[in-house]
C-alpha cells in the first residue's frame, strides 16, 4: 500500500452522525488496515465575542487543536494507511461562523499548513433530526446546541464545505446502516478502498 495514509475526514453538524459512521468504518477497517483516528474536540467556541482576551484565548484554543491535529497527520506517514479524523479544519470554521468569525481571514492563517484530505465526507442531515438526535444523547450534559446555533453552522458548513478536498455529500437522514453503505459505495467508487470486512 502507499506510504502516505489516506485521509478521510467526517464532518457534519452535531448529530449528523459523524462519530457513529466513523466508528462503523474503522470497525470495518482495522482488521485489513492500519488506521488511526485523529478527533478534532469539541470547538469552545460558545463565549465567543464576550471580551477580546477571551476571543484571543479561544482562537488560539482553537488554533491549537487544529494544529496539534495537523502535526498528528504530518507524523503518521509510513505508519498508517489511513487516518479517520472526526472534525477538521473546515468543521471549525464553520463553527467560527456561527460565532461570527470572519472564515475567509482564517482561511488565510490557516490552509498554508493543512493537508488536502483525500475524501471529505459532508453528513448532510436536517437540523430537526440532529436536534433529536443530540438531545437523546446528550441527556445528561450541558451542551450548547440549539435549532438556532444547529442552523447558523448548517449555514456555515454550505458557505465552506467546497473548501475542503474531494468533497461527497452524504443523505444522514437515513438510517444509520443505510449511511454505512453509501459510505463504502463512495470509499469504492473513489477507490480508497480495495477490500473491505
Ligand atoms: P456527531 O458525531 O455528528 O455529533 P453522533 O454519531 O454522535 O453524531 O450521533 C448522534 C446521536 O444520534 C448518537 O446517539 C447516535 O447513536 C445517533 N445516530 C447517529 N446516526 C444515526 C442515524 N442515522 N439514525 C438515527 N440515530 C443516529
Amino acid at each position: 500500500m502507499h506510504n502516505r495514509p489516506k485521509i478521510i475526514v467526517f464532518s457534519g453538524i452535531d448529530g449528523s452522525g459523524k462519530s457513529t459512521q466513523l466508528e462503523l468504518l474503522y470497525n470495518e477497517l482495522f482488521t485489513n488496515y492500519r488506521v488511526f483516528i485523529s478527533k478534532i474536540e469539541y470547538m469552545p467556541l460558545n463565549d465567543m465575542n464576550k471580551s477580546l482576551i477571551k476571543n484571543l484565548l479561544i482562537e488560539f484554543k482553537s488554533g491549537i487543536e487544529i494544529l496539534k491535529q495537523t502535526i498528528g497527520l504530518y507524523t503518521k506517514d509510513n505508519k498508517f494507511d489511513y487516518i479517520l479524523c472526526d472534525r477538521y479544519l473546515m468543521c471549525y470554521l464553520a463553527y467560527a461562523y456561527v460565532y461570527g468569525i470572519e472564515p475567509i481571514e482564517l482561511i488565510r492563517k490557516m490552509l498554508f499548513f493543512i493537508k488536502n484530505p483525500d475524501l471529505t465526507l459532508y453528513f448532510d442531515v436536517d437540523v430537526d433530526l440532529a436536534l433529536k438526535r443530540i438531545q437523546e444523547r446528550d441527556l445528561e450534559l450541558d451542551r450548547h446546541e440549539n435549532y438556532a446555533s444547529l442552523i447558523k453552522a448548517k449555514e456555515g458548513y454550505e458557505k465552506l464545505y467546497r473548501c475542503s478536498g474531494n468533497l461527497e455529500i452524504i443523505d444522514a437522514n437515513k438510517s444509520v446502516e443505510e449511511i454505512n453503505n453509501n459510505v463504502k459505495d463512495v470509499l469504492i467508487r473513489r477507490k480508497l478502498i480495495t477490500h473491505l470486512k
